[in-house]
Order: C-alpha cells, then sequence, then structure tokens
C-alpha cells in the first residue's frame, strides 16, 4: 500500500484521470449554481448536471474532479452521523471522474481498479465489490474481465445499488467497492455480509451508470418504464476523507492528516491530555468536521442567518460552540481552530489563505452572538426537560420557542436532550416554525426593498391611523440620550410583519429616534433597540423617503412585536468618535483655507469612528510643511476649547454672515449652521446637519495619515482624532525608538548618526570603487603580459572577462592604447545576463586602415546583437551570453584574415 499525505492522494487522482484523457475541472462553489432546488452541492456530478442532461454542451467529454460537499440537508443529511460515525461528515471532498456519452462500464470498472491497485497500491485481497442485483454485465467486467474472485462480488438490491436523479428522468445501475477492514475474518460469507450491510466494510467509491431515461415513476423497480439513453454516462464518487484513512491505515477518517492537525489546534486551546482528549473525542471530532464546514461556506459567501442555506453556518458554528463549551471553552475559540484548517486545505484552495482574515471574523461574530444567549438558552432547556417525566419527550412548540427566542439551534436542542434520555418531538417543531412563518407573513421575498414607493405607502398608512404625526418619525440625533418609543413598523425581506425571530434581520421604524441617518459625510450610528424580552442589534440606517427613518439590524434575543414599546440606545463611544472626527473636519477646512489659500473648497469628506477623510479643491500637493502648519493650528484650536454651536436661521442669513456651504449642495430655506467661535474670535462657520462635539477639547489631538490626489486639481487628506490619534502617535514613537535603540544612539542624535553613517558609507564606496580600478589594473598588465598573441603580425588581446563593469572596459582600451603600439584588443563581458563587448585599435593600425568600428560588427553578430564606434574604440551589446567564446573566435578569425 502506498502510504501517501492527503494532497498527494487527492493530486494522484486528478493525474491519473487525466493521463487517462480526462480534463481535470476546479471544484465547483458549495452553493450550486441556478440550481434552487439543492441548498448545497453534495456531489461530484452536480456541476455536471446539465451536461448528463443533454442541456449543456462542453468541449470536453471526460472529467475529473475534487469535489467540495455538504450533506446536512434533503435526501443526504449525515448531520447527526458526524462525531459517532467514523466515516460521515458535513462537508467532504468527493473525488470523481466523469464521462459524458464517451467510456462506459467497462472502462469505469478498469479505471477504478487501476488507480486503486496500481497507484494507491491497495492489496487485491481488501477489496469487495457490489453490482446491481440485474446488472450482468458489470458483474461480468468485474469477474471476467479483472479477474475479481466471485467469492467478492455482491448482487445488491435497488436500495443501494441503483440511482435516479428525480423520479424520472436519468438513472441507472451502480457498482460500489467497499475496503475489507478485517480481512482475516475469511471470504467465504462476504457476500451475504455485503447484503447485510456489515461494518465489516468500509464503502470508498461509487461508480454510477447512467444508463437509461426513465419515462415514469417506478416504486417498485420494475424497470418498465426505462428506455436506454443514445449516449450512456458514467459518474463516480469517492470520498477524499475514506480513501485518505485507508491509506494511513487510520480506523476513522479523524486519525488523517485531514484532520489531526484541527483536533490538535484544540487539544492545545483546551490543554487536555491524550487520555482526556480521547475520553472526549466525540466533541473534538464534531468540532474538527464543523469548523471545516463552517471555513469553506463561508469563503462560498454563505454567511450566518437565520433561514435557508444561511441557516447552516449558523448551525455549523453554533454546534460547534455548544461543544466547544463541554470542553471548557467559554469565550470564543473556533477562529483559532479556524486557523488549524486553513493551514491542512490552505494548499489546495489557496483562496482559503487569502480569505483568511474575513472568514475568521465572521465566525467569531458568529460565536459571540451565540454566547450572549447560549447561556440562558441552556438553562431554560434544562428547566423544561426537568419538568418531564424519565424518557420523555419534549414539544415541538418549546423546541421552537428556544429556537425562536434564544437562537437554539433545533439539533443543539436535540443533542442536548437525547444526551440526558429524552427526545425532541421534531414534527411539532417543523409545524411551530411553519405556523410562525404564516402569522408573520415573513420570508415572501418581495423583491423591492428600496422602493421608496413602498416606504412612502408604509409612512401614509401610519399617518393616517394617527401613530405618525405629519413630519413623519421625529428625528433628533443631536442628543446623547436613551430615547422611549414604539415599534410602529417591523420589516422583513422588504414585507411587513407582525413579529420577528432571533436571527431574523428586519427593518423596524420608530415614531422616535436618536439614530444619526448618514448624511454629509458622518455615518451612520449604530446602537441597540430594546423591548420586554428582546433585543434588536442596529447595524445600520437609511432614510427611504423623506419622513422615514429606518433602523437595519438583527434580532439577537427575544421576539420583537409591532406596538411593543422600546428603549433605543445609541452605540455612544463609537458616536464620540465619530462627532470628534466630524468637528475636527470643520477645523480642518477653516485651517487649509487659513494656510493654503481661501480657493480651497470642501469636494467630499467621509466623517467614521476610525478616521475622517477630507478632499478639496487645491492645484498642488501639499507639502509636509504645510500639513505640519495646517495641524499645528488645528491642535491649538483644539486646545483654545472653542464652545461649538447649532443655530438654525434662513438660508439667506446664514450666506450673508459667511457661513460656508458645499457648492452643489441643495439646502432648505431653514438651514442648520454649525459654529466654532468664543466670545471674540470665530474660528470656523458652516452650514452642516451633522452632530458635533460641544466643545472642540473633546477632540484630544489631531494627527494627519496621509495626503494625495482624487484627481486633477482635488487633494485628499486623511487624519485621526482621539484615542486613534494618540494610538497611532504613540506607535511611530515606537518606530522611533526602535530607530535610535538599533543605531545604538538617542533619538534626538539619531539623525546625526544616520547622516555619518551615510558620509562613512560614501567614503567607503569611493574607497572599494578606486581598489577595484587598482585591481583591475593589476589583473590587465597580467593579462598583457601572458595574453597578449600575435596573429597575422600584430598583436592581439582577446578575452572573455568577468565581473567587470562596463566603465572599467572602457578604461582598459586607453590602458591598451598606450601600451600596445600595433595591436588590436577584443574584451567581452556577460553584464547583468547580457554580453558586451569592446574593440580597441592602436592609432598605427588605424593608419593602416583597421577600423575598431568595422570589427565590431561581425563579432557582436554572433551574440546576438549589433554595435558601432570611432576607428580607436567600438562597443557593442548582445542578446546571449553563452556564445561570447564563438564571438571571441570570430575576431581571431577576421584578424587572421585582414
Ligand atoms: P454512505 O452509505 O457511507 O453514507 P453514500 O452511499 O451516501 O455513502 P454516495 O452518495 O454514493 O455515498 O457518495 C459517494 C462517496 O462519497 C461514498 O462512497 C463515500 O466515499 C463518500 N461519502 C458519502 N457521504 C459522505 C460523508 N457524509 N462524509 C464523507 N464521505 C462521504
Ligand atoms: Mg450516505
Amino acid at each position: 500500500m502506498e502510504r501517501m499525505t492527503s494532497t498527494e492522494a487527492r493530486q494522484a487522482f486528478l493525474d491519473f484521470f487525466e493521463e487517462m484523457g480526462h480534463k481535470p475541472i476546479a471544484s465547483s462553489s458549495l452553493v450550486p449554481a441556478n440550481d434552487p432546488t439543492l441548498l448545497f452541492t453534495n456531489a461530484g456530478m452536480v456541476q455536471f448536471k446539465d451536461v448528463f442532461l443533454g442541456l449543456d454542451k462542453r468541449d470536453y467529454s471526460r472529467a475529473t474532479t475534487s469535489q467540495k460537499c455538504m450533506r446536512v440537508s434533503g435526501k443526504h443529511n449525515d448531520l447527526e452521523n458526524v462525531g459517532p460515525s467514523p466515516r460521515h461528515h458535513t462537508f467532504f471532498e468527493m473525488l470523481g471522474n466523469f464521462s459524458f456519452g464517451d467510456y462506459f462500464k467497462r472502462d469505469a470498472i478498469k479505471y477504478a481498479y487501476t488507480i486503486l491497485t496500481e497507484v494507491y497500491k491497495l492489496p487485491t485481497d481488501r477489496l469487495v465489490y457490489t453490482v446491481y442485483e440485474n446488472d450482468d454485465e458489470a458483474y461480468d467486467f468485474w469477474v471476467k474481465d479483472v479477474g475479481v474472485d466471485p467469492k467478492r462480488v455482491a448482487r445488491m438490491g435497488p436500495s443501494t445499488n441503483f440511482w435516479q436523479m428525480a423520479d424520472t428522468g436519468p438513472c441507472g445501475p451502480t457498482s460500489e467497492i467497499h475496503w475489507d477492514k478485517t480481512p482475516e475474518d475469511g471470504e467465504d460469507n462476504i457476500i451475504e455480509l455485503l447484503q447485510e450491510e456489515d461494518d465489516r466494510f468500509l464503502e470508498i467509491w461509487n461508480l454510477v451508470f447512467m444508463q437509461y431515461n426513465r419515462q415514469q415513476a417506478d416504486p417498485d423497480h420494475t424497470g418498465e418504464w426505462d428506455e436506454p439513453l443514445p449516449a450512456p454516462g458514467v459518474d463516480t464518487g469517492m470520498g477524499l476523507e475514506r480513501i485518505v484513512a485507508v491509506l494511513q491505515g487510520a480506523n476513522a477518517n479523524y486519525e488523517t492528516d485531514l484532520f489531526m492537525p484541527i483536533i490538535e489546534r484544540t487539544q492545545e486551546l483546551t490543554g487536555q491530555s491524550d487520555e482526556e482528549r480521547d475520553a472526549n473525542i466525540v466533541p473534538y471530532r464534531v468540532i474538527a468536521d464543523h469548523i471545516r464546514a463552517a471555513v469553506f461556506l463561508v469563503n462560498d459567501g454563505v454567511l450566518p442567518g437565520a433561514k435557508g442555506r444561511a441557516a447552516i453556518p449558523r448551525l455549523v458554528i453554533r454546534r460547534a460552540a455548544r461543544f466547544g463549551a463541554k470542553l471548557g471553552f467559554d469565550k470564543p475559540f473556533l477562529a483559532q481552530v479556524a486557523d488549524a484548517v486553513i493551514d491542512v486545505m490552505g494548499e489546495h484552495y489557496s483562496e482559503l489563505v487569502e480569505q483568511a482574515d474575513n472568514i475568521k471574523h465572521v465566525i467569531t461574530l458568529e460565536e459571540e452572538r451565540f454566547h450572549r444567549t447560549m447561556e440562558r438558552g441552556l438553562n431554560e432547556l434544562e428547566a423544561m426537560l426537568d419538568e418531564l417525566s424519565d424518557g420523555g419527550e419534549l414539544s415541538g412548540e418549546k423546541a421552537f420557542y428556544l429556537k425562536a427566542t434564544l437562537g437554539l439551534p433545533i439539533q443543539v436542542t436535540k443533542d442536548i436532550a437525547e444526551e440526558r434520555g429524552y427526545t425532541v418531538d421534531e414534527v411539532g417543531f417543523e409545524e411551530a416554525e411553519a405556523e410562525h412563518a404564516k402569522i408573520s407573513g415573513g420570508g415572501q421575498a418581495m423583491g423591492e426593498i428600496e422602493s421608496g414607493e413602498r416606504y412612502n405607502q408604509i409612512m401614509q398608512d401610519l399617518q393616517a391611523d394617527g401613530s405618525l404625526g405629519e413630519g413623519g418619525v421625529a428625528y433628533n440625533p443631536y442628543t446623547n440620550d436613551t430615547a422611549k418609543s414604539t415599534v410602529l413598523s417591523l420589516l422583513q425581506d422588504g414585507t411587513l410583519v407582525d413579529s420577528a425571530l432571533v436571527g431574523d434581520k428586519v427593518e423596524i421604524v420608530l415614531d422616535t429616534t436618536h439614530f444619526y441617518v448618514e448624511s454629509g459625510g458622518q455615518v451612520s450610528d449604530t446602537g441597540t433597540i430594546s423591548g420586554d424580552g428582546w433585543v434588536i442589534e442596529v447595524e445600520s440606517m437609511k432614510k427611504p423617503v423623506n419622513g422615514m427613518i429606518v433602523h437595519v439590524g438583527e434580532v439577537v434575543e427575544g421576539n420583537p412585536n409591532v406596538g411593543d414599546t422600546v428603549t433605543a440606545q445609541v452605540d455612544l463611544t463609537r458616536r464620540n468618535s465619530i462627532i470628534r472626527n466630524h468637528t475636527a473636519t470643520h477645523l480642518l477646512h477653516a485651517s487649509l483655507r487659513n494656510n493654503l489659500g481661501t480657493h480651497v473648497q470642501q469636494k467630499g469628506s467621509l466623517v467614521a469612528p476610525d478616521r475622517l477623510r477630507f478632499d478639496f479643491s487645491h492645484h498642488e500637493k501639499v507639502t509636509d510643511k504645510e500639513l505640519a502648519t495646517v495641524a499645528t493650528e488645528i491642535n491649538q484650536a483644539i486646545l483654545k476649547n472653542y464652545p461649538v454651536r447649532a443655530e438654525e436661521k434662513s438660508q439667506e442669513q446664514a450666506r450673508e454672515e459667511g457661513a460656508m456651504a458645499l457648492f452643489g449642495e441643495k439646502y432648505g430655506d431653514v438651514v442648520r449652521t454649525v459654529i466654532i467661535e468664543s466670545d471674540d474670535d470665530r474660528y470656523s462657520y458652516e452650514l452642516c446637519g451633522g452632530v458635533h462635539v460641544g466643545e472642540t477639547a473633546e477632540i484630544g489631538t489631531f494627527v494627519f495619515t496621509n495626503e494625495g490626489s482624487v484627481s486633477a486639481g482635488i487633494r485628499r487628506v486623511e487624519a485621526l482624532t482621539g484615542q486613534a490619534a494618540i494610538e497611532y502617535i504613540q506607535q511611530k514613537l515606537d518606530t522611533l525608538t526602535l530607530i535610535s535603540d538599533t543605531l545604538g544612539t538617542t533619538q534626538d542624535q539619531a539623525i546625526g548618526r544616520i547622516s555619518a553613517l551615510q558620509a562613512e558609507l560614501s567614503a567607503t564606496r569611493r574607497e572599494v570603487e578606486n581598489l577595484q580600478r587598482k585591481l583591475a589594473k593589476f589583473n590587465f598588465d597580467e593579462m598583457i603580459e601572458t595574453q597578449l598573441e600575435s596573429i597575422n603580425g600584430k598583436q592581439a588581446l582577446l578575452a572573455q572577462l568577468e565581473g567587470v563593469p562596463m566603465d572599467t572596459m572602457r578604461e582598459m582600451t586607453d590602458w591598451f592604447r598606450n601600451k600596445v603600439d600595433n595591436g588590436v584588443m577584443v574584451l567581452a563581458s556577460d553584464i547583468n545576463g547580457k554580453p558586451q563587448i569592446i574593440v580597441a585599435v592602436s592609432d598605427a593600425l588605424v593608419k593602416d586602415g583597421v577600423k575598431a568600428g568595422n570589427l565590431i560588427k561581425p563579432i557582436a553578430q554572433v551574440v546576438g546583437g549589433g554595435g558601432g564606434g570611432r576607428p580607436q574604440m567600438a562597443q557593442a551589446g548582445g542578446k546571449d551570453s553563452t556564445k561570447i567564446p564563438q564571438a571571441l573566435d570570430k575576431a581571431r578569425e577576421l584578424l587572421a584574415e585582414a
């Protein structure tokens, strides 16, 4: 048997089939393209379905893949096997070879047998086979063509060995290859054991022969309605994890190099000994399986959520977190385990490495969400179970309540109930879920979420029933207060709903709000809205039409209902960072005009919690000195602690008073102005609807991080304030310390030390050059002594040099002409991979008509170049340095002829 790593085993499969004329095709996404009937890709043939159905043509008729698969729903749901089963995963890779009307049964069987026995070198006495009971062809290929002992081939019924894509359409018999775990038990009863699906055998590979087109559903498998397909095909699938387990002599897939690094990483984090780990192996395995699934799902763009595909990453992350809790983790840890997955799989799936940060971030966020409610969820479940009599059943409604209000996936509820000897009414759960969906009307996406008209309608309805006044939602972002308010509307996927569940993404309209809606460069606020027993995290804000202010977020706890009273709280830490940056932007605008000139006009800005960005008209780069002056002035304005106040007045009045406005911006008749001034001294005056600090000292400090160009005549600066600025400055100071420490001096003397080092370096360089020149001269003199030859009555020096720069070669022509009265010198050297040739001729020979410029052309041609020059000296370059010896031969030939 060939002991291979998983990477080698995967590659050996693809290489073998490529050699057999198959085109290697990359795995498709876990999300099937244009196939809404299928939650996830669950086999290699999924990306070729249309090819098999004749709806799509490819320029190849044989393909091979290693396909990412998920089996967590529908016909193939292996979720509950994960952990206890040594061979089932949610996420796994399926190796496959495919024939689209090309080869059929005989070759499919031959290929499978060849790769298993010759590439993977599996001993034949450990392989056993199944075929469909009526499939004499396949039986004969195994027994007669391949020569397998008939004792090792079992005929099986349709439940295991007949495949159909759907009730009608392509279908056909299959043949499976199994691994015998205990050959010492003898071969006499292999057939019976296979027919009983005994655990002695591990299914590794399934060969599907797409042979018929079924015209009518055939539940009794009579075959009556099966018509032969005009071009039969082959679809095979072998679990990579299983073949690797076989090749690595492992008892379970988890004991291979695909899983062990992941399990060991978890163990490192728990600090358990190997014995403790093995006593708790199920949680380790579940975590390893689920984290692989989470990493690959997130990488394919499936983010955790409440419904549909999104529910699966949520499920695997939460279930892994719950099993983590059993191992003692009380904080998010899965991102660190995800690192091990990315290490193991990153070589074949390089996109994981590129996306690593994002994947880990998504996983941690989901884990944190779960942690916030897990404890309460588990406590309530415990209490519910305590109320049951021994071995009782938890009602579907209660299980649904746990999911809907505390985000406990049904599978997690089931895990816990079963651990404690109870069952869960899953049918009742599904009914309760469907019932809720009906009441709340959720899930019917309207696809017109952004449509202003819809929001207008909602607002008019709210105004008609008196919930909202004429101006719409009362909007006052200029306060840090907590708002008491009422839920007027809830929307999900653009549809009005009465209530929502944990995990639902919702839009929520209140009668009054303090959340700022992005405008004038200042980003929207985030925060929380809480009602009785429920919480929504507000992630963003929007104003689809005037008067409608909409909070967008996710239910993280409980069930919000329309009509509930709430408290809404802006995230003030974030808000404070934002407003520091906003007021700083006004100081910046004023300071730029003071120092660069009044041609400076604001052209755009971003006021975020972590930085500010300001675009303005100015025709040249702002120099470092100018930036320093501007920053100093801003910091002085901060220190002066100007009060900042807002005033509403007519637009006319504001303009007359000289308030700065954004060119091209539309303002109403009454405008809000922001004034930064103390009694006698007005620093800044702008039209602005944003939120600001009360006094400039709150900004703390201001520092530029960047200056650049956006487009012709527009510059962009970026800057930090408050805590971010302090950290930035500290970082720069740390760098300075590192520099001075490295130089072995104080910070003040670092610059002096660098200048001294630079001077020392130039002096040393000059000295080296001098020495090199002396050395070259010395070598040259020696060359004249030893290599000067006489050709055709002339003295000649023909030589290949190494590592001599062009300048020195040129100098050598003078040295030669000074030393030799009646001679020709040809020097060649490889300089940076290119041949360089130089020719010098003594004056006496020049008089006789020998010209360097003429000589060099045919010589340079040999190295693929050209050149020319004066009669005394010529120089040429070329392309091929390996031809330098031939070029010198050519020179010798020319001199002999001349
Ligand atoms: P099993 O009976 O073991 O569940 P299956 O009949 O569902 O397997 P197929 O649908 O024929 O398997 O898939 C082809 C191959 O994919 C299998 O032979 C096996 O090697 C692998 N495979 C299937 N399901 C899983 C899984 N959940 N985890 C890992 N490998 C799997
Ligand atoms: Mg299965």
